[in-house]
């Protein structure tokens, strides 16, 4: 068996305080909701948790508060396996939290609002971090989001650069990113409509078809501002990868029952990247990282949908053989 990566993810946590109501009070109305309930998520765990359950032995670096949220969120986190020994906590701001409102109408239709206040998230300071300038050479990947302070994203972009140790930037949410970030990157990933915020490019859909076209011109427009390669994670129609040499169009999962879409886009990345640290090849990464994107949209909640190897494998295993193999040759 070869080793597991090393993965090394600098982000956020953020719990969740889901309530559900029948509709959405008006201003300065308020109304009875039906239910109550809390789970821990933030992009930077969750990543951290879908990479651990497909066996990478994985690091998290990130800031919570001195609180029960923030306890809760690191024991998860602890229960995955994670080394959550570099978790910082702040003594003055509380730990994210997202104060998610769902409405589930009498049709049955669901719609949400949501507000993230970023807490500790916010409050990583450059010192905190510093220890990362050698210690990164530890690792065989580094995985970043949005969910931090720019500056501590391009830090550590910086020491992974200098120590060539590959790094991902999982460009979500959406946000501008300078071009001396992109250039220290080794994979960019941004969903489509991250991708048309930061480069102009809509992608257009053909039916059931994403336009080819539009896809090479947002890959193309990232590779011009310095990136390497880039992965574009398209919902249902799949994702998409490219550099200088490469393209691939995966489609996504058929026939899947979609019944929540959180925590899609980070499973997706947690798990590209634990799969080309193990030596996997881009096409084939995208294509496994599609049936775990898969697995997490059918069920419900974004950590506890996130799969452990063995159901990514009973999927493939179901469904198409061949890209199996490549897993388990690539374990051996
Ligand atoms: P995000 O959560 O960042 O918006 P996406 O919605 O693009 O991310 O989803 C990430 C990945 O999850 C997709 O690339 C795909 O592999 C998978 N996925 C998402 N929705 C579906 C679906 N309805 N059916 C099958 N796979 C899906």
């Amino acid at each position: 068996m070869m080793d597991m990566p090393k993965i090394l993810v600098v982000g956020s946590f953020v719990k969740d305080l889901i309530v559900s109501t029948p509709r959405f009070p008006n201003a300065g109305e308020t109304v009875l909701g039906n239910s109550f309930q809390t789970a821990s998520g933030g992009k930077g765990a969750n990543q951290a948790i879908q990479a651990a359950r497909l066996g990478a032995h994985v690091t998290m670096v990130g800031k919570v508060g001195d609180d029960v949220y923030g306890r809760e969120m690191i024991s998860s986190c602890l229960e995955c396996g994670i080394d959550c020994s570099r978790v910082m906590m702040d003594d003055k701001a509380p730990s994210s939290i997202g104060n998610v409102q769902l409405q589930i109408g009498q049709d049955g239709k669901t719609q949400n609002r949501i507000i993230v206040v970023p807490g500790a998230n916010m409050a990583i300071q450059k010192e905190d971090i510093r220890f990362l300038e050698t210690e990164i050479a530890n690792y065989d990947m580094v995985l970043l989001q949005l969910e931090i302070p720019m500056e501590i994203n391009e830090l550590v972009a910086e020491y992974a650069y200098q120590k060539n140790v590959p790094v991902m930037l999982n460009s979500a949410p959406s946000a501008q990113i300078s071009d001396c970030l992109i250039s220290k990157l080794t994979y960019i990933s941004p969903n489509e409509y991250e991708a048309a915020d930061l480069t102009g490019i809509r992608i257009h859909r053909n039916g059931q078809n994403v336009n080819e076209k539009d896809v090479k011109a947002v890959i193309h427009s990232l590779i011009e501002r310095g990136a390497q390669n880039v992965l574009i994670t398209l919902g249902s129609m799949g994702a998409a990868f490219g550099n200088k040499k490469e393209f691939y169009l995966c489609p996504a999962v058929k026939n899947v029952s979609a019944v929540d879409p959180t925590g899609a886009g980070d499973s997706f990345v947690g798990a590209f990247c634990t799969l080309v640290s193990m030596g996997i090849d881009y096409e084939r990464a995208v294509s496994i990282a599609n049936y775990v994107g898969a697995l997490t949209v059918s069920h419900m909640g974004a950590q506890p949908s996130l799969p452990s190897l063995e159901q990514v494998k009973a999927l493939i295993h179901e469904r198409d053989d061949d890209v199996l193999l490549g897993l388990q040759k690539a374990a051996v």
